[in-house]
């Protein structure tokens, strides 16, 4: 077991008085890890990859929020729609349409962010500004009654250059700030997340309310 007790508890302390929310990300670790973060009062936990998660969601305590926060295909929603709190990584209409459609099947509405592409790395998923608009005024929405826009997720490159992971996430929080101001009954701007285990102290800078960090809580993945 190699949870880093003191590491999620200094955190913790960092976060609640800014009220930045924790997913703490389990891909590849054993339940038991799990099991250790959520006796020291954790809830929310990311998973990468569905079948891993619907490993380990029936051998876990049943108040644990599951977000999914990997790149999702639409042939594997119905595995996760039963239980998933909230689905990070929304990169289509189709993916939008599956999940709502899966939902309704669990007679559930399930939450989700877009993902937006603002690294310059280039990545094949996450979408652009004038992409996140098209979903966001598209028509199709007002018909998906069983999914709810409620943010944006974002990915900065993995560089060591701070300007311009600045600029990165700045770009994220500047869509999130642009629809926050312009509601409508299919989308709320909720949760930006951003930030993961080497950068997360930027992202709340730039305004992140809700950060993934996975291997400063359980070690480097194998
Ligand atoms: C793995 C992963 C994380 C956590 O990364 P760490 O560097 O271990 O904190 C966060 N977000 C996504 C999308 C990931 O795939």
């Amino acid at each position: 077991m190699s949870v880093n007790t003191a590491a999620y508890q200094t955190l913790m302390k960092e976060l609640q008085p800014k009220g930045v929310q924790l997913v703490a990300v389990s891909k590849t670790k054993p339940a038991e890890d799990i099991r250790a973060l959520y006796a020291l009062g954790q809830r929310d936990f990311g998973e990468n990859y569905v079948q891993e998660l619907v490993d380990k969601q029936p051998q876990l305590p049943s108040d644990i929020r599951w977000h999914f926060i990997g790149h999702l295909q639409s042939n594997k929603v119905k595995y996760i729609a039963p239980f998933v709190h909230l689905i990070h990584g929304v990169d289509s209409l189709k993916l939008l349409k599956e999940i709502d459609k899966q939902a309704a099947k669990n007679s559930r509405v399930i939450d989700v962010l877009l993902q937006m592409h603002v690294a310059q790395e280039e990545t094949k998923f996450g979408l652009d500004e004038n992409e996140v608009s098209e979903i966001l005024n598209h028509e199709a929405l007002s018909a998906l009654k069983n999914v709810r826009i409620v943010g944006i997720m974002s990915m900065a490159s993995f560089v060591d250059d701070v300007q311009q992971i600045r600029q990165e996430f700045t770009i994220a929080k500047n869509t999130f700030d642009k629809y926050a101001n312009q509601e409508t009954n299919f989308f709320k701007m909720k949760y930006l997340s951003l930030g993961m285990s080497a950068d997360y102290s930027w992202a709340i800078e730039a305004g992140s309310n809700m950060i993934r960090v996975g291997s400063k809580l359980f070690g480097a993945r194998g």
